[in-house]
């Protein structure tokens, strides 16, 4: 085995490869860019050095940089992860030039494989049945509008140089068709620099269905067995697991031949995935790509085989035999990966950017394996993908497996932005997905299930932060004017930030329950417990759990992966809430986005005033009362501190 190996790559991949090094005793060197500087996988090796600026193009895309750190920090292999240069022939063939062990295949097989007419080439040298469709180099939208004919529709436009689900347009009717070529050519183009495309027929009802295959310098390939990852959105896999549910013995068997009879074809080496598109009413199966390179998903394989495929990655890199047989891998069990994403679900999956304030992996429960490169105080920046993490678990049969993710996405909590942890639990908990194999037009239903906020959300959060300001005791959040939870009935005002909206809450308490209105909204909420960070509480009757993180003047809360951030009230007790003060103060420390009126203007309650930019959220301040704007004591971009007053409003009445 080679004594040092630098690792191309950040986040979870990267901490992932450092781990299997380390374990074998090889010296591990990280790269990081100005982005990176504090995270994970520059702590978790022997060395790291520096890339230069954030944009990937200038720091996990500079190859030269990236040999001549290698070359200076005496690295004997490079392993690129997956991304960034794991599927660039270029660098592969750099790395051989200065006598350094590139950790994958060889770039003829990377350069045959990345292009995906090529390799559907390869596949019918190899006997194996390809998605029937055009690939042709003839580019004219009357060529292509024609093959697309005798295809039949629906047909799907693919960049020849595609991947991640990019560049991919499936047209259902021929008259949609040149608008669907142009705006395809145009992410390719944009992508990956090239605006060549194929066409396929597309298979509305069908399972992605991939196999995982090794092989070594002497001739020996094997397969690991499959992976199902049909559960995409926007063709890009969330949820994939090992063995693929339901299929006919012999069709697997065929599917992992295939698989091995094409890596065999291109002379490969180390570690690929042939990807397939299976018809689950026929039970057939289409050669659709090979990925030259460890998947995303790798995990579940390893949960099945018990294999580490980043040591055998390495063990072939340095030419040695592969150390298991095709007889000797064996599957056991069902494993299943869910990809947790820092996105909002509620805003089209909206790549969400700030810090992880806190956050809380389920490191206790057997056979779950977490995957991150993220831990509490990361920042999760806007440069690279928005993946935080990967929840791996195993369980003797595919329910189980299932039953054990849905247990460990509820027990996994973070803090401080929003994340696809709702929606994937959603899917964890479908009687659909558990009863039967997905197809990948499983997510088509879930869209909106997934954006629709829970009704009582917001009353549990504001019921929250009553509990807990007065449960806890001390800190910013007791310390309210003359409002207790004890005694004869009360009744009290406040404002309250719900993320960034300002609410006007009316809270009765009569000695056991909260009345909380705002709104039009009417709501019960009763306390039953609250331990460390969570809450039991019952919300119109209905039990709720949710648990929390408080930092600073901000409440996070977390109820089943729906997210809320609540910031520092407004209180008023209802016996002192006549009129309110005109002053107008900044309820955190912030900066002034934007003016919404003007000195001198009159305003009725609850006016938009301006907007505040704190903690990375925007606030939208409201008047409190109905006047005539006396005093604008802040501009546009003005730093503020929290009670600063920014404007003043004398009140009409007076
Ligand atoms: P990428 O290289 O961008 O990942 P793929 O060619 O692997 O793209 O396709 C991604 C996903 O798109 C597949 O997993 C599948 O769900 C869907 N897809 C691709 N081709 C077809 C097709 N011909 N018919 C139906 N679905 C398809």
């Amino acid at each position: 085995m080679f004594s040092s190996l630098l690792i191309a790559n950040r986040g979870e991949i990267a901490c992932r490869i450092i781990r299997t090094a380390r374990r074998l005793g090889v010296r591990t060197i990280a790269v990081y860019s100005d982005a990176d500087r504090g995270a994970m996988h520059v702590a978790d090796a022997d060395e790291a050095h520096a890339l230069g600026p954030p944009e990937a193009r200038l720091s996990y895309l500079n190859g030269a940089r990236i040999l001549e750190i290698a070359r200076a920090a005496g690295a004997e292999a490079i392993h690129p992860g997956y991304g960034f240069l794991s599927e660039n022939a270029e660098f592969a063939e750099a790395c051989a030039k200065h006598a350094i062990v590139f950790v994958g295949p060889t770039p003829r097989a990377i350069r045959r494989m990345g292009l995906k007419d090529e390799a559907k080439a390869v596949a019918r040298t190899a006997g194996v049945p390809v998605v029937p469709g055009y690939q042709g180099g003839e580019q004219s939208l009357e060529r292509l509008m024609k093959e697309s004919a005798a295809v039949g529709f629906p047909v799907i436009i693919k960049a020849v140089a595609g991947g991640g689900g990019r560049g991919m347009r499936a047209v259902g009717r021929p008259e949609d068709f040149a608008s669907a070529l142009e705006a395809c050519r145009r992410e390719a183009r944009a992508a990956f620099g090239d605006d060549r495309v194929l066409l396929e027929k597309y298979f509305a009802v069908a399972r992605h269905v991939e196999v995982q295959v090794m092989a070594d310098a002497h001739g020996n390939v094997i397969h690991l067995f499959e992976r199902d990852c049909s559960i995409q959105r926007r063709h890009q896999k969330i949820i994939e697991e090992a063995p693929a549910p339901d299929i006919p013995a012999a069709v697997r068997a065929k599917m992992l031949e295939a698989a091995v009879a094409i890596a065999r074809a291109v002379d490969y080496r180390n570690a690929g995935t042939v990807e397939f598109l299976y018809e689950p009413q026929h039970g057939r199966f289409f050669f659709m790509e090979m990925n030259t390179r460890l998947q995303v998903e790798h995990p579940v394989t390893e949960m099945i085989t018990g294999l580490d495929l980043v040591e055998l990655q390495l063990l072939v890199a340095n030419g040695e035999k592969l150390p298991v047989s095709q007889p000797q891998v064996e599957a056991n069990g069902h494993a299943v990966e869910a990809r947790l994403y820092a996105e909002d679900p509620a805003q089209g999956f909206l790549p969400q950017t700030g810090r992880v304030h806190e956050v809380v992996w389920p490191t206790d429960i057997a056979n779950c394996r977490i995957d991150t490169g993220i831990e509490k105080g990361s920042e999760i920046g806007s440069y690279y993908d928005s993946m935080i993490a990967k929840i791996i678990t195993w369980g003797p049969g595919r329910n189980d497996a299932i039953e054990k993710l849905r247990v460990a996405l509820d027990r996994t909590l973070l803090f401080g932005l929003k994340t696809n942890k709702a929606f994937l639990l959603s899917v964890a908990r479908d009687s659909h997905f558990r009863r039967e194999a997905p197809t990948t037009q499983f997510l088509e239903h879930f869209g909106d299930e997934a954006s629709r906020p829970l009704q009582s959300l917001v009353a549990m959060g504001c019921a929250a932060w009553l509990f807990i300001s007065n449960g806890n005791g001390g800190g910013p959040w007791s310390d309210m004017a003359g409002w207790t939870l004890s005694g004869a009935p009360r009744l009290a005002r406040c404002k309250l930030s719900v993320q960034g909206r300002m609410l006007d809450l009316l809270v009765r308490f009569d000695g056991r329950l909260l009345l909380l209105s705002f709104g039009k909204e009417r709501h019960t909420a009763e306390s039953l417990s609250i331990e460390r960070n969570s809450l039991k509480l019952l919300i119109d009757g209905v039990p709720a759990a949710l648990s929390f993180h408080r930092w600073g003047p901000q409440l996070f809360i977390d109820v089943s992966g729906n997210h809320l951030t609540i910031s520092e009230p407004e209180f008023s007790s209802g016996a002192s809430a006549g009129p309110a003060e005109g002053s107008v103060r900044a309820p955190m420390p912030g900066r002034v986005l934007r003016l919404e009126i003007a000195q001198g203007t009159p305003v009725r309650s609850g006016d938009r005033l301006l907007l505040l930019e704190a903690m990375k959220m925007e606030h939208v301040l409201r008047a409190p009362v109905a006047g005539t704007l006396s005093d604008l004591l802040v501009a546009e971009g003005d730093q503020v501190r929290e009670g600063d007053v920014l404007c003043v409003i004398v009140p009409e009445h007076e």
